[in-house]
């Protein structure tokens, strides 16, 4: 229904679970799209044989633990990924420590037992109903 609830708690799960200090860094790794045309909430796919990865200069994009992992260290802001991917997934990002724009994806929340154990709850209601 395009209510953006993902991209809030994309956001608030990448800044460890907190609210935001400032509408600047509101910043998801999933973009809901709502028009008249089209209702869609598009994030990466982790893809199998991953475009973006193939096309990386630098090897700045792995697979792990069955996803597709951005290796910030290694971006160097070519954008090459940007236009490889067939899903709109990657978006370029200045960041307040790096005024330079780097990659930016969906990380899966791997590696955030936090917002595991605030999603857990969720499944185990629902798995009730
Ligand atoms: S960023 Fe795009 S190409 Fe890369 S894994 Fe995700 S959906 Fe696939
Ligand atoms: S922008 Fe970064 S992650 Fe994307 S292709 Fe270039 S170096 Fe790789």
């Amino acid at each position: 229904m395009g209510c953006k609830a993902c991209e809030i708690a994309c956001v608030i799960s990448h800044n460890d679970n907190q609210y935001l200090a400032s509408a600047d860094a509101f910043l998801p790794r999933i973009k809901v799209f709502n028009t008249p045309e089209l209702r869609s909430a598009v994030t990466c796919r982790h893809c199998e044989d991953a475009p973006c990865a193939s096309v990386c200069p630098t090897q700045a994009l792995v697979r792990k633990d069955n996803s597709i992992q951005l290796l910030k260290d290694k971006c160097i802001g070519c954008k090459t990924c940007v236009l490889a991917c067939p899903f709109g997934a990657m978006s370029m990002v200045a960041e307040p420590t790096n005024p330079a724009s780097l990659a930016r994806k969906c990380d899966l929340c791997i590696g955030r037992p936090k917002a595991r154990r605030a999603w857990q709850p969720a499944q185990r209601k629902r798995s009730r109903w």
